[in-house]
């Protein structure tokens, strides 16, 4: 019999083992809400990215089931082939509206609109002066393009004018940062880099995938947060988290988007969004727009949440959004954490290297507009019945109730 090749993976996956840090995918048994069954448990959840609790939101679920009706299930093709329905110009136009830009273009994912962008806007002569904690898409989207990628500490915005600096004075360069950090929940440097953008002539990137339908005027994003508009000439936001669905955009100038048509490669090689999908998008935007009390309930149950995580005494670190670490270092204690939360009916994953750094585990919790404060504060108490059995918190249960 052949050997097989691929056993080296099987080594990989007993070694994580050994470590307590192999992980089974949990499995929601319904609806993707703010409280569920997930692997046939009850629990508050406060895994998910569904921000506006928009998932499961009936206009949404109306206008999709509508569209599959009158559109059917798929578009057979990509953009610029066939795959370009009416809807999809419907919902650019509507986001470009929505971020204040001359124009939209959409994309599978936000992962497929950073890597796509980043990786066709600039080429191999280029520099691009990036967050160490910037997403995976991010850094896979340099790294295609064949730059030379320019890393600066977290926020440190000293550090990028020292690599600026040293650039010869006609170098393109691209500067670019996440809106909001998704793993710590800090907002990222954008007035201070669109500072440095202005000075050194760079191009200015956001990715705003936490931010959007959070942070600004009924969600849109952390350049009106800042009021920078007209500063940032690449912005990028997900359909995936706060909007409900599923897709990415970039939002910008007339040319930056017809270049993106002409050269961005999930744009140009992977089929387009179901039109349903797009419905569903043109929907949240609309409920953003009419509905911006969805938002300020998030912020209500977001500082609720935080504020009694942090007399309890746990580090949740710099959060400024809804996103709120409880950082404990060692990676097999957050695992162990994140399993005996579950077990008293709270689902918050446990967050190791590689996708935090190496003695930052956490579990980390994402509120929604959409839990009750009776859920909350249930999390609240089994975060404290096991923070404190765990030995992560040392005078437990002090907090007010
Ligand atoms: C989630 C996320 C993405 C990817 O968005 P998807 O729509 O899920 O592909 C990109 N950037 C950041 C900062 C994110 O948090």
């Amino acid at each position: 019999m052949r050997p097989d090749p691929l056993a080296y993976l099987g080594q990989e996956l007993d070694s994580l083992r050994q470590q307590g840090l192999y992980r089974c995918l949990r499995v929601l048994d319904g609806e993707q809400r703010a409280h569920t069954s997930v692997d046939h448990t009850s629990v508050v959840n406060l895994s998910s990215n569904n921000y506006l609790g928009l998932t499961t939101h009936p206009l949404l679920r109306e206008r999709a089931l509508e569209t599959l009706r009158t559109l059917g299930v798929g578009t057979g093709s990509v953009r610029p082939i066939a795959g370009t329905m009416e809807i999809h110009m419907e919902l650019e136009r509507r986001l470009a509206r929505f971020k204040k830009t001359e124009a939209a273009v959409v994309f599978q994912s936000g992962f497929t609109a950073n890597a796509g962008t980043v990786s066709s806007v600039l080429g191999r002569e280029d520099v691009i002066v990036s967050d160490e904690l910037n997403h995976a898409s991010i850094i896979d989207g340099a790294r295609l393009s064949r730059a030379t990628i320019e890393v600066f500490p977290h926020k440190d915005v000293a550090a990028a004018r020292a690599i600026l600096q040293r650039l010869p004075r006609q170098q393109r360069t691209l500067i670019i940062t996440d809106g909001v950090f998704s793993m710590d929940g800090d907002l990222g440097a954008l007035p201070d880099l669109c500072d440095l953008a202005d000075e050194f002539g760079g191009i200015m990137m956001v990715d705003d995938a936490h931010a959007s339908g959070v942070f600004g005027r009924n969600g849109r994003g952390t350049v009106d947060h800042f009021g920078l508009h007209g500063r940032v000439d690449i912005q990028v936001g997900t359909l995936s988290k706060a909007i409900g669905a599923l897709g990415g955009y970039v939002a910008g100038s007339r040319s930056l988007i017809e270049f993106l048509f002409h050269r961005a490669r999930p744009f140009l090689f992977s089929t387009s969004h179901p039109p349903s999908v797009a419905a569903t998008c043109i929907a949240a935007l609309d409920l953003l727009e009419q509905q911006p009390e969805l938002i300020d309930r998030l912020w209500e149950n977001a500082r609720f949440f935080k504020t009694g995580l942090q007399v309890l005494g746990f580090d949740t670190g710099v959060s400024e959004s809804p996103i709120t670490p409880v950082i404990v270092g060692d990676a097999a204690l957050a695992m162990k954490l994140s399993d005996r939360l579950f077990d008293e009916g709270v689902f918050a994953q446990g967050i190791g290297f590689p996708t935090v750094a190496k003695g930052k585990a956490r579990v980390r919790t994402i509120v929604t507009a959409t839990h009750t404060r009776e859920e909350l504060q249930f999390a609240l108490d089994a975060f404290a019945k096991v923070g404190s059995e765990l030995g992560i918190l040392k005078d437990a249960g002090a907090y007010p109730t």
